[in-house]
């Protein structure tokens, strides 16, 4: 078995449903200075990218919004696999590494996008539905990566889009829409052209507002409201109201929630083949 084969075993044996490997040389062909994997570890040459944590089928099949957004998916699985691969790779390669968390390092600036990172290493590409990486196999899927020194044999690029699907593509040339557009007319828009994605809008400012009220922005907004309120009874209405458990608890559970409401993945052909043969 190749180093690569035994690293990716390890990762799915870890609870990843998908793994892949990215050059850095790649990842800076596109990430911004400053955000680039050997920014953070000097003469680094590799990426492991560990992918999961995404809604179960039958929570996209629930059928409430709260139940899919706030106990269906979890953030958490992959950020742990992502630290325990760095351990196992220094203890076994006795390579530098360093585990990449979803998180943000300033603001909502993230230390490395590991979007582009996940491109890099073919596990999906951008799709209209606010470029989330789409993968052919899971549809929705949630990244965290281990930056390391250990020159590793890249899986590259897919060479063929994931998006748009095949019948989204019909549904273009019969009605000029697409089933994530119809979903969210606020944020998407964008247009196909022989099949392909030929320009994609993505309005985050309109999505943040209506798809992360239960964020961990939200809770620093609630807290800060609470010190502020000078009213004893009105304070412990904040800080002991239904909203601030929720969102305490989905901060909490979730390790950490930067998105989505999902209603643009809803009707997605990648997200409902989840469904096939399901009972
Ligand atoms: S996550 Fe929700 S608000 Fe954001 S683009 Fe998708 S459907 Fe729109
Ligand atoms: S529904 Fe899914 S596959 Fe179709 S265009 Fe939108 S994101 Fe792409």
């Amino acid at each position: 078995m190749s180093v690569e084969q035994e690293i990716k075993v390890k990762c799915l044996a870890m609870g990843a449903r998908a793994v892949g490997i990215a050059s850095v040389d790649d990842i800076n062909r596109f990430a911004p200075e400053g955000h680039r994997p050997d920014d953070l570890l000097k003469k680094a040459k590799s990426m492991i990218i560990v992918a999961g944590g995404e809604p179960s089928a039958g929570a996209w099949h629930a059928g409430t919004h709260r139940t899919l957004a706030s106990i269906g998916y979890n953030r958490g699985p992959m950020a742990s696999a992502a630290r325990n691969l760095s351990v196992f790779m220094e203890d076994k390669y006795r390579h530098f590494t360093i585990p990449i968390p979803s998180g943000n390092k300033d603001g909502h600036q993230p230390y490395i996008s590991l979007k582009l990172c996940a491109e890099m290493a073919g596990l999906g590409t951008r799709s209209m539905a606010g470029g989330i990486i789409l993968n052919a196999e899971f549809g929705l899927l949630f990244f965290n990566g281990v930056i390391t020194t250990m020159e590793l044999e890249p899986d590259g690029e897919l060479e063929e889009p994931v998006c748009p699907a095949p019948s989204c593509v019909d549904i273009w040339e019969k009605k000029q829409t697409l089933p994530c557009f119809l979903s969210c007319t606020d944020c998407l828009s964008g247009e196909l052209k022989d099949g392909k994605i030929h320009s994609m809008t993505f309005r985050q400012d309109r999505c943040y507002t209506r798809a992360q009220s239960n964020s961990q922005d939200s809770l620093q907004q609630m807290l800060y409201e609470a010190v502020k309120e000078p009213n004893a009874e009105r304070r412990k209405a904040i800080l002991f109201g239904s909203h601030f458990a929720r969102t305490a608890r989905t901060v909490a559970y979730s390790s950490e929630v930067s998105a989505q409401c999902f209603n643009c993945m809803k009707r997605c052909p990648y997200v409902l083949q989840q469904n096939d043969g399901m009972r």
